[in-house]
């Protein structure tokens, strides 16, 4: 789950790592009524959408004025911002924070995430923070300090110093990175994070390390533990059919071929995916209806499924190990007649009641091509694709 830069910068503070004074609004007269609270004669009014890249997509606005404030204000929440980091969504701004403007000296960067390969939580900092912290990654590598931060330790001092001295930072500021990278490293461990960046880390007018921007993302899986941080979650910032599927109880995760599959299972999800490209398909989706479907699901994944703009063939791969696959053939049936399937749509059953289940496909009169195992099923689908709604 992602959270709101407000929202991130909120837990930050808890837990004693300084950021910018601000207050989340939601109408141009609530911003101004923050911006004269925080005082000062300068202000910065940042859309408050789950991507980063706001700074160069107008989200992210110096205005010196209650008059500016306002029409800022009023100007983003009426955009929709969409970055690189967006994943081809658009997202609406439904709220601002308006935040002291602060001097900035220099930007710096620094992160955290789960880093799989040496199973734990590695640091990544450096001096050339900002906007184009991507080009430096990809250009200048040898400027990205990496600290790994041992599980059963947990965040050390001297490695502190090490991310600090090997920026090329002050002692002055090298004890301020240290202090800020103890409290990050808690904060990730005691709310379950997986990735969090701090990108800038600034050094400001007074010569102190404050935390600019501020994102964070959480395992859901952890969620049930954090009722009070599930709260903040913000569906409108998520992928319409991925919200619906999560209700559900399904997988999903939208993709961008023209293949949709539904599959129990994730590893079978996978695979099947796995298949559909080695015989020269795309996948539309990962779909992983679960273990113990039903045909009620198998109807919902069906019409999220349709929902995608660009499916061109349905395939089914459905192993029943728990589930029986009459009664998925049953749910196949109802949700064909009932959502008005228009793509052709290859099912490949196997397992508990097959024959059963396939019977029932085959006497249900839809055009539905069955097929004998995985791979035969992965052909059917990318013929079917590619005749573009033609069945075979
Ligand atoms: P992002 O583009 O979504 O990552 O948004 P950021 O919060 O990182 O802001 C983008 C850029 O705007 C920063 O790198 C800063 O250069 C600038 N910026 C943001 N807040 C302030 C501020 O309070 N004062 C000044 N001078 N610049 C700011
Ligand atoms: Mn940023």
């Amino acid at each position: 789950m992602n959270f709101h830069e407000y929202q991130a910068k909120e837990l930050f503070a808890s837990y004693g790592i300084p950021v910018p004074e601000g207050k989340v609004a939601r109408t141009p007269e609530e911003a101004v009524i923050s911006a004269q609270s925080l005082g000062g004669n300068m202000w910065v009014v940042k859309a408050q959408v789950h991507a980063g890249g706001r700074g160069k997509a107008g989200g992210v606005k110096l205005v010196r004025t209650l008059d500016e404030v306002r029409a800022e204000t009023n100007h983003m929440l009426n955009m929709k911002i969409s970055t690189y980091q967006t994943g081809g969504l658009s997202l609406p701004v439904d709220s601002v924070l308006i935040a002291e403007a602060i001097d900035i000296e220099s930007e710096l960067y620094l992160s955290a995430l789960i880093d799989r390969v040496n199973r734990c939580v590695t640091f990544m900092g450096s001096a050339a923070g900002g906007v184009d912290i991507e080009q430096v990654a990809a250009t200048e590598p040898e400027k990205i300090v990496t600290v790994k931060v041992d599980n059963t330790v947990g965040f050390q001092a001297y490695q502190g110093r090490q991310m600090g001295f090997g920026m090329g930072l002050s002692a002055k500021h090298v004890k301020q990175m240290t202090k800020i990278m103890s409290a990050l490293y808690r904060l990730f461990i005691d709310k379950d994070l997986s990735l969090l960046e701090v990108n800038p880390l600034i050094i400001d007018g007074d010569d102190n390390l404050v935390a600019l921007d501020a994102k964070i993302n959480m395992d859901d899986n952890a969620l049930f533990r954090h009722p009070a941080l599930a709260a903040m979650r913000d569906e409108a910032q998520e992928d319409p059919t991925e919200a619906t599927a999560s209700r559900h109880g399904l997988n999903y995760i939208t993709l961008d071929g023209n293949i949709a599959c539904m599959v129990n299972g994730a590893g079978l999800a996978m695979a099947t995916m796995d298949v559909v490209k080695l015989n020269g398909g795309e996948p539309a989706n990962f779909l992983d209806v679960g273990g113990g479907t039903n045909a009620e699901r198998v109807k919902e994944a069906f019409k999220i499924i349709l929902s995608g703009e660009h499916v061109e063939a349905i395939l089914v791969n459905i192993f029943g190990g728990i589930v029986r696959c009459d009664l998925i053939a049953e749910g196949i049936i109802a949700a064909v007649e009932e959502v008005g399937v228009n793509v052709p749509v290859v099912v490949r059953l196997e397992g508990t009641l097959v024959d059963e289940g396939r019977q029932l496909l085959a006497d249900s009169g839809l055009a539905i091509i069955s097929a004998s195992d995985l791979n035969d099923a992965a052909k059917k689908a990318v013929a079917a694709a590619n005749n573009n709604g033609v069945a075979q």
